[in-house]
């Protein structure tokens, strides 16, 4: 059965123009599954014990206090998904769905990879820190993949920290992606860890978080480990918050 993304809106009051609005973000975002998209929505209304409409006129939204959007997901959209399943704080520990912070209104952060704003600012620093250590060349940053000896299957990442460190975190705090669903479920006595490359960044770089992604994603590529082994997506190009030059670290 097919899972549905369900939000539902609350009406504000504009404090622009006075007049009536959605408010974003939505009150309350969810998952459900069911067979179809009418029977999504009897399982939504019957938990709030109550109707909400999936279409409001403009010239009606003064009659309507919600408003209940309905799609259904595809199963490769990996960005709604994410948002569902238990997540490791990348910084504590800690663990939480981001949903969850998307619904809760006093959230200070609303990403998938740190708890809080807290966690997100001393994790961005402490990145910062690891790729000026390898951009400096104390510690290299590595491709390394971990591979199912019993499958041949594979797992491509990429880390500037202490590259045992990294496996040590897969094994560790498994999350509930394709290849730690397979660490948990497989002993570890199956599995081996290696580098398959030491980034050695050319002359000319001026950026070294892209490189190294460019790097990964062509092992990726090389090792098709997102079709036959346990990668779940192409690193794709990254967001300019995320460029670092190697003038400003
Ligand atoms: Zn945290």
């Amino acid at each position: 059965m097919p899972d549905y993304y369900y939000q539902i809106k609350a009406r504000k009051t504009s404090e622009y123009d006075g007049e009536s609005e959605w408010a974003f973000p939505p009150a309350f975002s969810g998952l459900v599954t069911a067979a179809d998209r009418k029977k999504a929505k009897e399982i939504i209304e019957e938990e709030y014990g109550r109707e909400f409409p999936v279409r409001v006129l403009k010239k009606d939204l003064d009659e309507h206090h919600y408003l209940l959007r309905i799609s259904e997901i595809d199963p490769s959209d990996e960005y709604i998904l994410r948002r569902f399943r238990e997540t490791q704080c990348k910084e504590c520990g800690a663990k939480f769905r981001p949903i969850d912070k998307y619904n809760d209104p006093y959230s200070d952060n609303s990403g998938a990879d740190y708890c809080t704003a807290r966690c997100a600012t001393a994790g961005k620093a402490r990145d910062i820190r690891d790729l000026k250590l390898v951009v400096e060349g104390k510690v290299p940053a590595v491709i390394y993949q971990v591979r199912q000896i019993s499958t041949g299957r594979v797992y491509v990442g990429q880390t500037t920290q202490p590259f045992t460190l990294r496996w040590w975190q897969h094994v560790t705090y498994p999350g509930e992606s394709k290849f730690h669903e397979i660490i948990k479920s497989t002993p570890i006595t199956d599995f081996d860890f290696s580098v398959i490359e030491v980034i050695v960044f050319p002359e000319n770089c001026t950026d070294a978080v892209r490189y190294i992604t460019d790097r990964e994603r062509f092992w990726i590529e090389e090792k098709n480990a997102v079709t036959l082994g346990f990668n779940t997506v192409r690193p794709t190009g990254i967001s300019p918050q995320q460029i670092l030059s190697l003038d400003t670290i």
